[in-house]
């Protein structure tokens, strides 16, 4: 048995030699307007997806990727989806050589124009005990996906914000550190916070009992902000919550969207409505929540958080805006949208009874993996819809709508690519006196 086992493991190694050394390599250099672009490369065969890859966070625009003999399609992907098309190349891979493609990323468009900077407020690292990404990496992941500014907010750990902070310094991505306050029952997120391990009582933990002391203790840790995460998940779900005695209101953002859009995100959706009825402000905000950057299922930065900043870019002033609103949730769809031609959404525009509300949405979507465009405006008054428009497939379209509100309220738009990627606005709320 000793002996047969033996010569197994010997053939093992023969076969595994020789399959290194029959393997081709592809060496990607990607570009944008002429400088190094940090990239993700999906490798497709057919239908199948073989893997993911990144250019390292020391060595922007540089992806090898070893393949065996074949011929691959490259889909190689800066901001796909939100701010520019992939582009996909064809290569054929012979054994022992390598294959350079340099790749020029089409400039495409930033809402950065606008004045509108793009975060995902959600996102795991290795230091998390079900994340793979190493925290050191998630910088170049996180530019890859050509966010504005990276956060990381493992479950009940800091232990990646050293590395993730070191890395982002590097490179001079703008960062900021968060935590997932993670309890068997219900999830909130606290940033920025810094070597933080959250003490959560056992009732807390266990789903029935007041997070306030957990709130108040994130906040005495330096967060401005706690943040309802994925409110309906059947494994977290804390809207469940909703007027139980223990339900603490004591959050300032909600998930509207987390990860792809399913049925507890519209739920989301809905009882963001209803808190916008009663006056109660919360800040809409979508994250990605995606914890393996090679799980090709599981992007980075999709959905994400746009948020207006007046002037130049800090992370302060970001954090200002969100807080007051100043924001759009996005699977890819961009929306700039301004009422009487200057506010913006969480802002409250004062009119007098029967006077006119002017809102104006400028819209572009960028191509993702192929062309798509805009197919839907939906106009929402108080939770309903006023008014739709139907878009022609075009990636840019301006669509002015006027109201003569009778009384004070709030308006989003809504805005739904060909393939179905959607957009929210935080509302513009509008006082009628
Ligand atoms: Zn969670």
């Amino acid at each position: 048995m000793v002996r047969g086992g033996r010569l197994i493991g010997l053939v093992l190694v023969a076969a595994l030699a020789g399959s290194a050394l029959a393997q081709g390599e592809v060496l990607v250099r990607a570009t944008l307007d002429g400088r190094p672009a940090d990239v993700k490369v999906v490798v497709r065969q057919g239908e199948k997806t073989l893997g993911v890859h990144y250019s390292p966070a020391a060595a922007p625009g540089l992806v090898r990727i070893p393949l065996p003999p074949g011929t691959y399609t490259l889909v190689v992907d800066r901001g796909a989806g939100f701010t520019r098309g992939a582009v996909l190349r064809e290569v054929t891979v012979e054994a022992g050589r390598a294959v350079e493609l340099e790749v020029a990323l089409p400039t495409g468009f930033s809402p950065r124009a606008w004045g509108y900077y793009g975060g995902d407020p959600h996102a795991h690292s290795s230091a998390s005990f079900d994340g793979k990404t190493p925290p050191e990496e998630l910088v170049a992941v996180q530019l890859a996906a050509d966010l504005d500014l990276g956060f990381l907010t493992d479950h009940n750990t800091g232990d990646g914000h050293a590395p993730y902070a070191a890395a982002a310094a590097n490179r001079g991505f703008p960062v900021v550190l968060g935590i997932e306050i993670t309890a068997f029952r219900w999830h909130w997120n606290a940033f920025p916070v810094q070597a933080y391990v959250p003490q959560i009582p056992p009732m807390v933990w266990m789903g029935v009992g007041s997070p306030a002391p957990t709130f108040a203790e994130a906040r005495a840790q330096g967060a401005r902000f706690v943040q309802a995460n994925h409110p309906y998940w059947s494994g977290a779900p804390y809207f469940e919550a909703l007027g139980k005695p223990f339900f603490d209101p004591g959050f300032e953002l909600v998930e509207i969207a987390n990860g792809p859009f399913e049925d507890d995100d519209a739920r989301a959706v809905e009882q963001m409505f209803k808190f916008w009825n009663e006056g109660r402000r919360y800040v809409a905000v979508g994250a990605s929540d995606a914890h393996d950057w090679k799980d090709p299922a599981d992007p980075y930065g999709r959905p994400r958080t746009y948020v207006h900043v007046e002037g130049e870019f800090t992370v302060e002033k970001w954090l200002d805006a969100l807080g007051r609103g100043r924001a759009f949730v996005t699977y890819g769809p961009l929306v700039n949208l301004t009422a009487q031609g200057a506010a913006r959404p969480g802002d409250t525009v004062a009119l007098k009874p029967g006077e006119e509300l002017r809102l104006r949405a400028e819209l572009v979507v960028a191509p993702r993996d192929g062309p798509r465009g805009l197919s839907l405006l939906q106009v929402i008054r108080n939770g309903a819809v006023v008014r739709e428009f139907a878009l022609d497939g075009k990636p840019e379209a301006t669509i002015t709508f006027t109201d003569r509100p009778t009384t004070s309220g709030w308006y989003i738009v809504r805005v739904v690519a060909t393939d179905g990627d959607g957009a929210w606005t935080n509302p513009i709320w509008v006082e009628v006196k």
